[in-house]
């Protein structure tokens, strides 16, 4: 068996795993990296392409799926597997596709061809996400994909007791030393001393994920939110909710204070044309907008406005080095506090020791990491492990 990594160990973007069988060769994400736009795409010529039999996804951001296209210019015709939610966020795809819930019950190990046997979990990073453990030749493959325990708003089923020759395990925040529940207490925090102060938050966050964390915590301190369109859409259609979701998330939502951003907008330009920088009105509520960079001139105002009346910008992601974001930050106006969507070094050592892996390889990390144990195997792209 030959695990063949396409890309994303010891880089971050085009995740692509390879595994070859002596019948069947399955391939676990095919992602574009944002990052090098001169080689955005995985590491794989047109005949190994052409024979590839499926690729599974562990969930639907671009990093993960971003090259799909890119298989199919160039040969691919296998089929592809992912969650019914991830089938949904992508759309349209150029081959055959099969949804995990057809095939089988979450945490059970499935059959879905002779070959091969497939087993998955929920994840904890998004609607959608999920794990995967392969068995096939009598070995063992475990994909953590992005991988989450904490999330306050999406489940996990904490992979535990998982015995595997090969473990490919979320590490993308490397060497930052917090871990997601120590991130969790500054935000709470955070959010406590805002609340108290009595000042406006605006929250730039991304498409699906780290919103819902965070709608959690202000509808738990009773705070009034203004919640970008698309986000109550995308909760309201989320596919099988009550599988993806928390319940304490669900209950929290329940209870949640929301005004319509349509009028908060309509609100701010008032004020403005009356030369105020900012609407009354709003001055106790939290704003979410669905622009994590701060791309867009109305969101930016929004930033300013809430600035100029003592409020803050709470970023809780990455922030890009061109972007608004990160300028607001580095001028005072923004505050960093992340959300954890991935884990670190330490989370990802205390994975391991939960279970039972011959060979780690950590993934999705961009600084180049080095361990003392023996069976933590540090890859690259282009890098093979025979097995
Ligand atoms: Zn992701
Ligand atoms: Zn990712």
């Amino acid at each position: 068996m030959r695990l063949y990594i396409a890309g994303g160990c010891s880089e971050h973007g085009r995740n692509s795993f390879l595994l070859t069988g002596e019948k069947v060769r399955i391939l676990v994400d095919a992602g574009r990296m944002k990052e090098k736009p001169d080689e955005p795409f995985p590491l794989l010529d047109e005949e190994t392409i052409a024979g590839i039999d499926y690729l599974f996804l562990t969930h639907s951001h671009t990093d993960h799926t971003g090259a799909i296209s890119f298989l199919a210019e160039r040969g691919f015709h296998g089929r592809i597997v992912a969650s019914r939610a991830t089938l949904e966020h992508i759309g349209p795809l150029p081959v055959a596709s099969y949804a995990l819930e057809d095939i089988g019950e979450v945490m059970k190990e499935l059959h879905p061809d002779p070959r091969f046997s497939v087993l998955y979990g929920r994840a904890g990073h998004c609607i959608g996400s999920v794990w995967y453990e392969f068995r096939l030749d009598g070995r063992a493959v475990l994909f953590t994909g992005d991988y989450e325990e904490q999330s306050l708003a999406y489940r996990c089923d904490a992979i535990r007791e998982r015995a595997a020759d090969v473990a490919v395990i979320d590490c993308a925040y490397g060497t930052e030393r917090e871990d997601a529940a120590e991130h969790f207490e500054a935000l709470r925090k955070l959010l406590d001393s805002l609340v108290e102060k009595g000042a406006p938050m605006l929250f730039p966050v991304p498409s699906h994920g780290r919103g819902f964390d965070l709608v959690r915590l202000l509808a738990e301190r009773g705070v009034t939110v203004v919640l970008a369109a698309s986000l109550v859409e995308e909760f309201r259609n989320s596919l099988d909710r009550a599988f993806w979701l928390r319940e304490e998330f669900q209950d929290a939502v329940m209870n949640l204070k929301n005004r319509d951003i349509g009028h908060f907008e309509e609100a701010y330009r008032a004020a403005l044309a009356l030369g105020l920088s900012f609407p009354d009105e709003y001055r106790h509520d939290a704003i979410l907008v669905r622009d994590s960079q701060l791309v867009k001139n109305e969101n930016r105002q929004i930033a300013l406005g809430v600035a100029s009346v003592g409020g803050c910008t709470i970023l809780t992601g990455k922030q890009d080095p061109a972007s608004y974001a990160r300028a607001l930050l580095n001028c005072g106006d923004a505050v960093f506090c992340r959300i954890s969507v991935h884990q670190n070094i330490k989370e990802m050592l205390r994975l391991k020791e939960r279970n039972h892996f011959r060979i780690t390889v950590p993934y999705h990390c961009r600084e180049l990491l080095a361990f003392d144990e023996p069976d933590i195997r540090v890859l690259a792209p282009g890098d093979a492990l025979h097995f």
